[in-house]
């Protein structure tokens, strides 16, 4: 037995993994990949194999694996004090950092509130949105509405604002009751309009359920400009746009969690500014820290705020804090990632790059059974289906995103899909040669296996 083999036997003795069917590695069958270190945009294994990380490690990484300056203020960082409480306590990267999400998000934004990751940011908008309407004397606005296959995190409340069965279903007993409207899946549209060409016409139900029950609902919350975990779903930002008017005109606020479209994703520093609104409140977490250490926040205005400001007898204290809320040396690589990304110009250069990689997305046109191409600044979605007139998909139990997962890792990328779609989600920093060798792997994957399947 080599000495990988040997780990990977201790792996799969004690570590039980995420969103794993734990039963798949037994026998012959494939393993998970030891990866040794990163640099860039690839990872290596310990047989010094090296993939593309084309799912930036799950929408984390944002400029590449192991970056000096990166590496440099983490162990800064711990060297001078690696955590303490952000209750009666502060610290400069906390300080820092709220001051620059602030600022980067712009007018009315005013106030951060630190969590661990995009879960537990959501939970925080959610209990912030209730305690908002119950302190402003409606308490009776305590319903949530959320888009349907939306994915929000883990925990059991964003799993309530949620809409993806396999995360859910199971949990239906235990989530709380929310709302769910249409999602604008444009590629499967339910009311048979075709994209950039249709008046949006799912937001009617959204005006419908506002006009009938705006009394109850305290807030809507969204993916903005991609629902992600749907499958990379693309939807125009005109949705966006005409949501916050729809918003303001019944009294619902409007919960943006942006946890993986923010920091260049889409081309921008946050997916609201295609829509050229402002949501009440939005939550950050992955690329936040350039997907080097867990952290997270909840981004909000003065309205919002101002109604937990009071004496303290009044009890309106937003009781909620995570042990790690605001960690000193996640925050200060959180302010080096912004600095770096500011320095680099990083999204200023993005619309060509963007543009490169939505050229290359063209060959896949010439596959068969490739159904919808999406879309959007640094994120691009394939939709494989069994039957490209009917859109008829390919079963879950033939795992054909899975063969073509296998396929790439053969030819050195790493493609994570989502069912029956593959979808790209390099690191910001990959270079247009790198975008083209990424995408052309995807396309041989595919290829291969959709032809013999
Ligand atoms: C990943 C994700 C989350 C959950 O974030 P975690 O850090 O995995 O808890 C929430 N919302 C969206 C849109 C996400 O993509």
């Amino acid at each position: 037995m080599t000495d990988t083999e040997s780990w990977i036997q201790k792996d799969l003795k004690y570590v039980w993994h995420p969103d794993t069917q734990m039963k798949q590695y037994e026998g012959d069958n494939y393993k998970p990949t030891l990866i040794e270190r990163g640099e860039g945009i690839y990872l290596y294994d310990t047989d010094g194999k090296r993939y593309i990380d084309g799912v930036s490690s799950w929408w984390v990484n944002t400029l590449g694996h192991s970056v000096p300056r990166l590496n440099n203020v983490l162990t800064e960082q711990a060297n001078k004090i690696e955590h303490v409480l952000l209750a009666d306590f502060t610290h400069k990267p906390a300080i820092e950092l709220a001051e620059r999400l602030v600022k980067l998000a712009g007018e009315p934004f005013s106030k951060v509130f630190y969590s661990d990751d995009g879960s537990t940011a959501v939970e925080v908008a959610i209990k912030m949105a209730y305690q908002y309407w119950y302190q402003k004397g409606q308490p009776q606005k305590r319903y949530f509405v959320s888009m349907t296959d939306s994915y929000h995190g883990d925990t059991l409340g964003s799993v309530s604002v949620g809409g993806i069965d396999i995360y859910k279903k199971i949990f239906n007993p235990l989530v709380f009751e929310t709302i769910k409207v249409p999602a604008p899946y444009c590629y499967r549209c339910p009311k048979g309009c075709k994209q950039n060409s249709c008046n949006i016409d799912c937001l009617k139900d959204v005006v419908k359920l506002f006009k009938e029950h705006h009394n109850e609902i305290a807030a809507i919350i969204v993916e903005p400009l991609v629902q992600g975990a749907a499958g990379m779903r693309v939807y125009p930002a005109e949705y966006l746009n005409r949501l916050r008017i729809i918003c303001d005109e019944y009294d619902v606020l409007l919960i943006d969690d942006e946890v993986a479209m923010a920091f260049g994703r889409t081309g921008k520093y946050f997916a609201f500014e295609h829509a050229r609104i402002k949501p009440d409140i939005f939550c950050v977490a992955k690329g936040i820290t350039a997907g080097y250490v867990p952290l997270a926040a909840t981004v909000t205005t003065d309205k919002i705020y101002s109604a937990f400001y009071d004496d303290f007898s009044s009890l309106k204290t937003f009781y909620h804090g995570h042990s790690f809320t605001g960690n000193p040396i996640a925050c200060a690589v959180a302010v080096e990632t912004l600095k770096i990304m500011e320095e680099a110009k990083i999204i200023e250069h993005l619309p060509f790059k963007a543009d490169v990689f939505k050229q290359s997305l063209q060959k896949f046109k010439n596959l068969s059974h490739v159904g919808d191409i999406r879309h959007i600044g640094m994120v691009g979605a394939v939709e494989m289906v069994r039957n490209r007139e009917t859109k008829e998909p390919y079963k879950f139990t033939e795992r054909v995103g899975h063969k073509v997962f296998l396929e790439a890792m053969k030819r050195g990328a790493i493609l994570r899909p989502i069912g029956n779609v593959i979808y790209f989600m390099p690191p910001l920093v990959i270079t247009e040669a790198q975008i083209e060798e990424l995408t052309q792997i995807a396309y041989d994957s595919i290829k291969v296996v959709t032809e013999s399947v």
